[in-house]
């Protein structure tokens, strides 16, 4: 029985020992599983926090973006100084606001963001800019997690004011400009005289849009029907067009370039149709080719006639023939 009781101790103590050593390695199993899932949770919070940010900042690239451009062409405009690269000027003025956007980051949120423009260009819609940012985001405790993202905005140039207009026509003194149109005075009439024009007469006092504002009625073809040239020429609309100046190069002061850009229209202050003077589209008028154009009436009020200058191929383009 003695030897029986020492048996059963002994296996007791042998069933005790593998149970402990079990227990042991169970908990030390479930710690590390603990410690590893507590690491992929605070891994995901913070992925999840420079994720969050990268989208802010994103939408900042945009806001930044339009800011940018509307400061330079402010200035552009009040200088009368064309740019010399508008692409290379917009991109360090958005360059300097982002790397402002991202001490606020590190100052407020500890993320280290840095962006680096890669390029601007127009986008196959004129009345947009794209903006590429390579954007790179990492916190100071992360595991060498960086974020890294090549990112293109659209910026739009909508409500923008046209410098073309100041800068081919600004120094004369006659030139004037309010919150809608720009007034030509006598500047386009000696514009068009030193570049050999005939009838450059007839553009003395006209006035054309000074914000950039897409054209609703597109189709353009619908411009001929009823009042709808009328009404494109009083909201001051801009259309596309595939000979217009862009926008980049319109704050380069340049009449015409190969871009896909847009055309306004420059309405004289004469009231006579069936006259020859230049095309009324502003990149025939501010262009290397300037071609003639026949005076059409396009709404008439009080018996008086409103009329502009427009070559075939313009009044095909608006369905006008
Ligand atoms: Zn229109
Ligand atoms: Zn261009």
């Amino acid at each position: 029985m003695k030897i029986k009781d020492d048996k059963n101790g002994n296996i007791f103590l042998v069933v005790s020992i593998i149970t402990i050593i079990a227990i042991l390695i169970l908990s030390i199993i479930l710690i590390n599983s603990f410690i590893d899932l507590s690491k992929i949770n605070s891994n995901t919070i913070e992925s999840e926090t420079i994720q969050y940010a990268l989208d802010d900042y994103k939408k900042n690239i945009a806001i930044i973006g339009y800011e940018s451009l509307k400061e330079i062409s402010e200035e552009v405009i009040t200088t009368k100084v064309p740019l010399k690269d508008s692409k290379k000027e917009i991109k360090n003025r958005i360059q300097e606001k982002l790397d402002l956007k991202s001490l606020e980051y590190l100052n407020s949120q500890n993320i280290h963001i840095t962006s680096h423009i890669t390029n601007i260009a127009n986008d196959e819609d004129p009345f947009y800019i794209d903006v590429t940012v390579y954007i790179n985001a990492y916190t100071e405790n992360s595991e060498k997690t960086n974020y890294r993202k090549t990112v293109m905005e659209k910026i739009s140039i909508i409500n923008l004011k046209d410098p073309l207009p100041v800068l081919k026509c600004g120094n004369d003194e006659s030139f004037s400009y309010n919150q809608t149109h720009v007034n030509y005075g006598n500047s386009l009439a000696n514009y068009l005289k030193l570049h050999d024009q005939k009838n450059y007469e007839y553009y003395i006092n006209a006035s054309s849009p000074f914000i950039i504002k897409k054209c609703i009625y597109d189709p353009y073809i619908q411009h001929g029907i009823g009042v709808t040239m009328k009404n494109c020429v009083e909201n001051c609309y801009y259309h596309e067009s595939a000979d217009g100046t862009c926008y980049l190069h319109r704050l380069e002061g340049k009449g015409d370039c190969l871009d896909y850009g847009m055309e306004t229209f420059i309405i004289p202050a004469i009231h006579t149709p069936n006259l020859q003077a230049t095309s009324a589209s502003d990149h025939v008028i501010f262009g290397y080719n300037s071609y003639p154009g026949t005076s059409f009436t396009f709404n008439t009020y009080d018996g008086i006639n409103e009329v502009m200058f427009l070559d075939e191929s313009h009044k095909s383009k608006y369905g006008l023939l």
